[in-house]
């Protein structure tokens, strides 16, 4: 499926905020939030400042898309279905952005950040409930048991990412151990699980259902 291979710090330049598409370099000064937090382009600089509702409706859409890494069709599909379903459509959003196995393992801590996890999730490493699954978008379920596949727990890079797994700290619906870079999904992730980015869905929503 195709999706943006550009340079990713110019999204979050382009929303205005962090979005932590790399890893640790988002934690340091060196994050181009920190150095040039203005959008980018040669007018970046003198853009217009108090944009429309349908400029914010806009902006709104594109960051969560790019908060996790999906381009405008399957986004859209995400939303589609969300509509469908009994219950608030933006929670009901988000919940199954949130359930996405690469997000899954972004929130496990297996991966410095959703990129990577994604990476990881094609490249065949994780299981869910003891079999693989390559595929990013697989929508995972309460009782789901995701794990690093046996050959690849013992490589330098998940060595490396233990350690990550042990200093993060997993949001409430989740439980992991780090040590066998094991996870459990123990419940549905509620809106209020998901504050790290702040996401006005409501404004996605009014622009899908004009
Ligand atoms: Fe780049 Fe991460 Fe900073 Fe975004 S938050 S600008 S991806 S370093």
């Amino acid at each position: 499926m195709a999706r943006y291979t550009g340079p990713v710090c110019r999204l979050c330049r382009r929303e205005g905020l962090k979005l932590f598409l790399k890893g640790e370099r988002c934690y340091t000064p060196k994050c181009a939030i920190e150095r040039r937090n203005y959008p980018p382009g040669q007018h970046g600089q003198s853009r217009r400042r108090n944009p429309s509702e349908f400029g914010l409706q806009l902006r709104e859409k594109q960051k969560v898309r790019r908060i996790y890494g999906l381009t405008e069709r399957p986004f859209r599909r995400y939303y589609e279905e969300a509509a469908r379903r009994k219950g608030v459509t933006g929670e009901i959003l988000l919940q199954r952005l949130e359930l996405r196995l690469d997000n899954v393992v972004y929130r496990l801590g297996f991966a410095s950040s959703r990129p990577e996890a994604r990476q990881l999730v094609r490249h065949g490493h994780f299981a869910v409930n003891g079999r693989k699954v390559n595929i990013p978008s697989y929508q995972c379920k309460v009782n789901d048991e995701i794990s690093v596949r046996e050959g690849s727990a013992s490589s330098a890079k998940f060595k490396e990412l233990r350690e990550l797994a042990a200093q993060h700290t997993s949001p409430a619906w989740l439980e992991k151990n780090a040590e066998t870079l094991t996870g459990k999904i123990i419940a549905l992730p509620r809106r209020e699980d998901i504050d790290d980015i702040p996401i006005s869905e409501h404004l996605i929503i009014e622009r899908y259902s004009r």
